[in-house]
């Protein structure tokens, strides 16, 4: 007999796309939405920040209201573009001024790593939530300083993990919640791409913080704590380095590192700036097995498991993001997976430990403190 979730994954996409994201807690329906709208403003107007911009005009609870810029001809564009006006523009010497902008509730920082510690602090002080870009910080001492900061403002602080919302992956998430996998043995993480320009900021350490880890290799990271469903205890790692000219000193191009959870489950993953074709997660346990491949790129994100092929709909990563954070800010809502400050610090503590398994060879004890 065809179970409930067999019969659900062999229906096509299309008929099941609103009722199933539904059915995982996405808010997806087509029914007219008068609840409360979360005002944002874009900081940083870059390539992320167009994507993002681009999602959100499909947003049903979250609206672009105001732009944050150090780029003039930017601010006009986009002002024009998206209708802001003219008040709501700020740059980066006189952003602490939205603190009295009612037209403002959150911040979205779409700056290089290195600016969103400062930021973050800035943002909080005007009294304004904050949603912040991955990497939260440059390390978890920074990451920290970020959490209390937003506590003592009494603000809420966000990390743009935009997975956390994928129907794919989400369903795989309630799956292996739900036993489907049995207890998690083994993840596999792939994360890597080949870095184009060499004078972009990713390659500075001094903006980016250290090199394919901190963009790219950090989906692993996190990927591996939402699929083993636990946050690792012991790291180990290897850096290889082919091309020193590209990768200075502190900016990584490729690192192999292993994990350890409290459960026994191991994990294996690859970070990487210098080969293509590198997005994959895997699971297995003692009932089955779980992938996505794509597994964190802007999609459609792929998913199957040991039962079959996983077929919700593709939604632009960036819309569900934004309408579901709006949900956890103005209305409390409670995502599968947190997506809050406490979330990228965890990264943060992890990756701090990768570093120093790499730099050390040694394996590291992870101490969540
Ligand atoms: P870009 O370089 O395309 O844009 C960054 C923008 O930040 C610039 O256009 C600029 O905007 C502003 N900026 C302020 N100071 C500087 C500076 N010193 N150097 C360069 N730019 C500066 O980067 P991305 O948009 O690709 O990345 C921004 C952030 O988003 C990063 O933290 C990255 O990790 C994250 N990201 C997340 C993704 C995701 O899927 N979640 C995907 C891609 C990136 P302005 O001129 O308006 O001031």
């Amino acid at each position: 007999m065809t179970n409930r979730r067999e019969f659900l994954t062999k229906l096509s996409a299309p008929f099941l796309a609103m009722p199933v994201l539904a059915e995982l807690g996405i808010n997806c329906t087509n029914e007219p939405y008068n609840g409360p709208i979360l005002k944002v403003a874009l900081m940083g107007l870059g390539g992320y920040a167009t994507r993002v911009a681009e999602a959100m005009q499909t947003c049903k609870k979250a609206k672009i209201t105001a732009l944050i810029s150090g780029t003039p001809d930017k601010l006009k564009t986009w002002q024009e573009k998206f209708q802001i006006p003219a008040k709501n523009c700020y740059n980066y010497g006189n952003f602490d001024a939205i603190k009295n902008n009612p037209d403002i509730d959150a911040v979205y920082i779409l700056t290089p790593n290195a600016l969103h510690h400062p930021q973050t602090l800035r943002v909080a002080s005007a009294g304004k939530h904050v949603i912040c870009e991955k990497p939260m910080a440059l390390n978890a001492r920074q990451g920290k300083e970020m959490l209390d900061a937003c506590k003592k403002a009494g603000v809420q602080l966000l990390v743009g993990y935009r997975m956390h919302f994928e129907a794919n992956t989400v369903d795989l998430i309630k799956q292996r919640i739900d036993g489907q996998f049995g207890k998690i043995l083994f993840f596999q993480g792939l994360s890597g791409f080949r870095i184009g320009n060499p004078s972009q900021w990713r390659l500075n350490k001094e903006l980016a913080g250290g090199g394919a880890m901190m963009d790219i290799g950090i989906y692993s990271v996190n990927g591996a704590r939402y699929m083993v469903g636990e946050d690792p205890v012991w790291v180990t790692a290897q850096e290889t380095k082919t091309n020193p000219m590209l990768f200075k000193e502190g900016v990584d191009e490729t690192i192999q590192f292993q994990m350890g959870f409290p459960g026994g489950a191991v994990a294996s993953c690859l970070s990487t700036y210098n080969m293509n074709n590198l997005d994959r997660f895997f699971i297995t346990g003692e009932k089955g097995f779980a992938e996505l491949l794509p597994a964190s790129g802007y999609g459609p994100i792929k998913g199957r498991t040991h039962k079959g092929e996983l077929n919700h709909q593709h939604v632009m990563h960036q819309t569900t993001q934004m309408d579901e954070m709006a949900g956890i800010l103005l209305e409390g809502k409670k995502p599968l997976v947190p997506v809050d400050g406490e979330e990228g610090w965890k990264d943060l503590v992890i990756i701090d430990a990768i570093y120093k398994a790499a730099a050390t060879g040694l394996k590291q004890l992870i101490n969540y403190k």
